[in-house]
């Protein structure tokens, strides 16, 4: 029999698929080493308010790795997700983002500031994450009523009863939510309504053709609508022309990010003054 199974993993043997195994778990292992020896860091992209003030920023995790240069997370965020490694790493995201997030609250130019920070499907469903979030406020000192935990639809793909309980616990911590590229994902609107959320996300698709896609449009406006309607904030992520920003304050929308205002850096700069 196991011959068989031998025979038959030769027959189905498939050279690029296999040099794609190999490279992925190469970069499995550099993933590994960088989680222990460091190597990542958070670069902030800036949100704006109505009157165009700065309210906070998006933390966006950066790998440094050590031969090929900065990878951007949709090169390696999937490669952590199916391999567990989102765990430790998101931790070490939350932790670091914590840290800036205590640091801005001692300078009177940013102690308002808000931070996001993106939380992965296996990272929200793994059974210590409440009680990490809690150790991560407690050791750094951060106001969790200044972090936003970005969720994605894909969340309530799982037992809803269970995720709401879970953000119930942390919003008794202080944090908030932001639904996360919205528009894109399963949501219905029924769950839509009992999640305990602050804010919806306008995915950058819909921003891209907002002004040249009629079909964008209407979805961008029905966001909006539903934020209003249900007492949510909405922000419109990937703004980057003064077009697309106009569009959306016409109809509504709260806050804004996007290259027009900012790309993400390593370091907050705000009025000249370099806050690490
Ligand atoms: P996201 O959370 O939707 O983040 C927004 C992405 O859009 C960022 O890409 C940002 O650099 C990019 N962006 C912002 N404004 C513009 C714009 O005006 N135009 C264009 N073309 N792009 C814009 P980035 O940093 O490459 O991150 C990609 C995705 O990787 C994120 O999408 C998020 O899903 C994931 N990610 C990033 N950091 C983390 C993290 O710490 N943890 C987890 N779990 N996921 C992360
Ligand atoms: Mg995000
Ligand atoms: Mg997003
Ligand atoms: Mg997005």
């Amino acid at each position: 029999e196991a011959k068989e199974a031998g025979r038959n993993t030769l027959r189905f043997f498939d050279p690029v698929m296999q040099a794609t195994v190999e490279a992925s778990s190469a970069l499995e292992s550099d993933l590994r080493r960088s989680l222990r020896e460091g190597g990542f860091a958070l670069h902030y992209q800036p949100q704006l308010d109505r009157d165009g003030n700065p309210t906070g920023a998006e933390a966006l995790v950066r790998w440094l790795h050590p031969e090929k240069g900065m990878i951007s997370p949709a090169d390696f965020i999937p490669l952590a997700e199916r391999t567990g490694l989102i765990v430790p790493l998101g931790n070490w995201v939350l932790e670091a983002a914590c840290r800036q997030l205590a640091a801005w609250q001692q300078d009177a130019h940013t102690a308002s500031l808000s931070l996001a920070v993106n939380v992965s499907v296996r990272q929200f469903r793994h059974p210590d994450f409440v009680e990490e979030v809690e150790g991560v406020i407690r050791r750094t000192g951060a106001n969790p009523a200044r972090l936003k935990l970005e969720l994605t639809e894909s969340l309530l793909l799982d037992d809803v009863e269970e995720i709401i309980s879970k953000m119930t616990r942390l919003r008794q911590l202080g944090v908030c939510f932001s639904l996360d590229d919205f528009g894109t994902g399963y949501s219905s609107l029924a769950y839509l309504k009992r999640l305990p959320i602050d804010q919806l996300k306008i995915d950058r698709s819909f921003v891209r053709d907002v002004l040249t896609d009629p079909n964008d449009a209407v979805i961008a406006r029905t966001i909006i609508a539903l934020g209003h309607s249900l007492g949510l904030n909405v922000l419109a992520e990937g703004v980057e022309t003064e077009a697309q920003h106009r569009f959306l304050l016409e109809h509504g929308c709260h806050h804004f990010q996007g290259f027009l205002f900012g790309r993400p850096r390593p370091v907050w700069r705000e009025a000249g003054v370099v806050v690490v």
